[in-house]
């Protein structure tokens, strides 16, 4: 498995399409506030995507409840590294269990709807690439912040 330059974007918009019918469904805006001069990032692409994949699916699970919603995806170079910010407007991560969501099989889902892993993977990649991740979360807002260094 080697590190090839990837374009952030093109990711993204991957994801999204793979997500569409679920954001069509919940009524889900979707906005891109990408920065046009970012750079494309050597990393693991199948990896960069499952990262994408699993935080625009929770933050999709997370704006269910509301039949719609607004999804932000924002995009900034930051000195050595790429930042990439998932906003969604669902309920928010109540406190208590911000310490845990990374822990492998947590999950606040009914059975069968969540496996508690999206998140232990996410973190798994981020360290693999040396990369980092951080929640910021409050009744109807909730974002993660994910860099991922240019140069691998
Ligand atoms: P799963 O999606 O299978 O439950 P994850 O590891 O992806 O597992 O997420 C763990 C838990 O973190 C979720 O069950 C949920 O409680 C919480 N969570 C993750 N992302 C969000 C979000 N955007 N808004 C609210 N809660 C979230
Ligand atoms: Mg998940």
């Amino acid at each position: 498995q080697d590190k090839q330059y990837a374009d952030i974007h093109i990711g993204i918009r991957n994801t999204i399409t793979m997500l569409g019918y679920k954001i069509r469904k919940e009524n889900i805006t979707v906005i891109e506030e990408f920065d046009d001069t970012l750079p494309e990032v050597k990393a693991l692409i199948g990896e960069l995507n499952q990262v994408w994949t699993n935080l625009v699916d929770n933050a999709l699970d997370a704006m269910e409840i509301n039949e719609k919603g607004t999804l932000i995806i924002r995009t900034k170079k930051d000195n050595d590294f790429v930042e990439v910010t998932i906003i969604d407007d669902g309920p928010g991560i109540p406190e208590d269990n911000i310490s845990q969501i990374y822990d492998p099989f947590f999950t606040t889902k009914e059975m069968g709807k969540g496996t508690g892993m999206g998140l232990e993977v996410v973190h798994r990649i981020v360290k693999q690439h040396r990369g980092s991740i951080k929640v910021k979360s409050k009744p109807g807002h909730t974002e993660f912040i994910v860099c991922f260094p240019i140069n691998g």
